[in-house]
C-alpha cells in the first residue's frame, strides 16, 4: 500500500461512501483482462469495467491513438466549425450501423445519449407538425442513465425518489422477465412475446396513441439484472410503434459493440429501431464518448423543416465529437474489425453459456440468464435485505478470488471483455461456484 488514502473529498457516485471507506478497493493499473490493485493483486475483470472495456484494458492501438491526438490538438469545438476526426468517427460508426442509420450525433456518455435521443424524437414530431406527440414510454426495470430524461423513462424508483416529480408525460410498460416460465432459458426465452402487447392494449388505450413520441428500451436489459427479451417480443414492439407512428429508440449502451456477438443488439435481434444510443464500448472506455445513431429520414425531416440559415436542432455539448474521444473511437472501431472481436465473442459464447449454466443446482441459485457474452445469475435473496447476499458475494469475489463481478439487487452480472479465453471463463465460473457452495 502506498500512502494512506484521504477519503475526505471525493464524493463517489452510486456508492455507500461510508462503507467504501472501511475497505477501499483501489485499482492502479490495468492490462488486457486484468486490473492490478494498490496492494499488487491481479483481478480478473469479469465485467469489462462497467460493461465498457470490450477490447480489453489499455489496448496499445487505442492508447497510441489517444496519446497522438492529445499532443496534436487537444480540443476544437464542433459548434459552427469542426475538425476532421469527428467526421471520421461518425463515418466509421455509420459504416457498422444498420442500413439507413447514417447520421451520428455525438455526446459524452450514455445518459447524454438518452436525453439527446428523446429530444430528437420530440423535435422530429414537431418538425412534422405533430407537436402533440410528447409522451415518452419506457419499461419497468429499465436503466437509461441519470439525466432527467433518463430517470423519467427509466424504470427504477430509487433513481427518482430523491428528486421530486422530474419529467412529466412518461409511462412504463412491464419488463418481460418471467422466472416461473422461463428460468434457465438458453438463447431467447420462448414465453412472453405477448408482454409487448401491453404497449398497445394498456398504454395506448390509456393515452391517445397520437400523443406518444417514442418508446425507448434496452433490447437486452443489462444493468438491472440481465433480462433477455422473449423470442418475438421486440418484433411486436416494432410493429406496434409502426402502426401508431411512434419512434422506437434502442438504448444499446451495453448491447452495442460485440456484447451479443454482433455490432449492435439490433443486428442480433434483427429488429431495426429508429435511433440507437451507444457509449461505453465506442471508445473502449478510454475516453468518455456517447453517440446517437439516427435514421437518415429523421435527420432529413429536421433539416427540411428548418430555414437554410437556421440551426436545425438546438442541442449540443461542448465536448460533442471531442477530438481525443473521436480518435479513440476511430481506433477502437478499427481494433474491433482487425481483431474480429465481435466474431470472436460470438464464437466463444456457447462455451460461456455452458459454463454459466454449470452453476444450476448450486445453493441459492434461482435462475441463470445469458446471451452472447453477458450473463446474470439470480440468487435467493435474504428477506428484508434486498441485494445484501449478492453484495457479499461481490466482496468475496474481489478479496478472496481476485475476480470482479457486478451485482444488481440479487443478480450477479458478468460481461467480460470480448477477448476472454476459455481458461479465464473457467476461472470466473469456478470462483463463483466455490463462493456459492460456501454461502451459509
Ligand atoms: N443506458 C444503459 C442501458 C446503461 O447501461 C447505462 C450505463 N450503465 C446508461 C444508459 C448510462 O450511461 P452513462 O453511465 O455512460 O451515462
Amino acid at each position: 500500500m502506498t500512502k494512506a488514502l484521504d477519503t475526505s473529498h471525493l464524493w463517489m457516485p452510486f456508492t455507500a461512501n461510508r462503507q467504501f471507506k472501511e475497505k477501499p478497493r483501489l485499482m492502479v493499473s490495468a492490462a488486457g483482462m486484468y486490473y492490478t490493485t494498490d496492494d499488487g493483486r491481479k483481478i480478473l475483470d469479469g465485467t469489462a469495467g462497467l460493461w465498457c472495456v470490450n477490447a480489453g484494458h489499455c489496448h496499445p492501438k487505442i492508447v497510441e491513438a489517444v496519446q497522438k491526438q492529445v499532443a496534436v490538438m487537444d480540443f476544437a469545438p464542433t459548434f459552427q466549425m469542426g475538425h476532421p476526426k469527428a467526421f471520421e468517427a461518425a463515418a466509421a460508426l455509420a459504416e457498422i450501423a444498420p442500413d439507413g442509420m447514417n447520421r451520428v450525433f455525438f455526446c459524452n456518455d450514455g445518459s447524454e445519449g438518452v436525453d439527446t435521443a428523446l429530444k430528437i424524437a420530440l423535435a422530429y414530431h414537431r418538425a412534422r407538425g405533430n407537436a402533440g406527440r410528447t409522451r415518452l414510454v419506457g419499461r419497468e426495470r429499465a436503466y437509461h442513465g441519470v439525466g432527467f430524461g433518463g430517470i423519467a423513462v427509466g424504470g427504477i424508483a430509487a433513481n427518482r425518489k430523491q428528486f421530486g416529480p422530474g419529467l412529466a408525460a412518461t409511462d412504463h410498460i412491464r419488463h418481460p422477465l418471467n422466472l416461473e416460465k422461463n428460468a434457465y432459458s438458453r438463447g431467447l426465452p420462448v414465453n412472453g412475446a405477448e408482454m409487448a402487447d401491453e404497449l398497445e392494449q394498456r398504454l395506448l388505450a390509456l393515452h391517445d396513441p397520437s400523443s406518444v413520441a417514442a418508446v425507448i428500451l434496452e433490447p437486452l436489459q443489462g444493468s438491472t439484472g440481465v433480462i433477455v427479451p422473449p423470442a418475438g417480443y421486440l418484433e411486436k414492439i416494432r410493429a406496434i410503434c409502426d402502426r401508431h407512428g411512434i419512434l422506437l429508440i434502442f438504448d444499446e449502451v451495453i448491447t452495442a459493440f460485440g456484447r451479443l456477438g454482433t455490432a449492435f443488439g439490433a443486428d442480433y435481434f434483427k429488429v431495426k429501431p429508429d435511433m440507437i444510443v451507444c457509449a461505453k464500448g465506442l471508445t473502449n472506455a478510454t475516453v468518455p464518448m456517447g453517440a446517437v445513431i439516427v435514421k437518415q429520414a429523421i435527420h432529413d425531416t429536421l433539416m427540411e423543416a428548418a430555414p437554410a440559415d437556421s440551426i436545425e436542432f438546438f442541442h449540443g455539448y461542448t465536448y460533442s465529437g471531442h477530438p481525443v474521444a473521436a480518435a479513440a473511437a476511430i481506433a477502437t472501431l478499427e481494433v474491433y474489425k482487425e481483431e474480429q472481436l465481435f466474431e470472436r465473442a460470438a464464437a466463444i459464447s456457447p462455451y460461456f453459456e455452458d459454463a454459466a449454466h454449470s452453476l444450476k443446482g448450486l445453493p441459492l441459485v434461482k435462475d441463470i440468464r445469458n446471451l452472447g457474452l453477458v450473463c446474470g445469475i439470480e440468487l435467493e435473496g435474504i428477506s428484508g435485505k434486498p441485494g445484501a447476499r449478492a453484495y457479499d458475494l461481490f466482496n468475496q469475489a474481489f478479496w478472496d478470488k481476485g475476480l470482479l463481478i457486478r451485482t444488481t439487487a440479487d443478480v450477479v452480472a458478468l460481461s467480460p471483455p470480448l477477448i476472454i479465453n476459455k481458461a479465464q471463463i473457467d476461472q470466473m465460473f469456478s470462483s463463483i461456484a466455490d463462493l456459492l457452495k460456501s454461502i451459509k
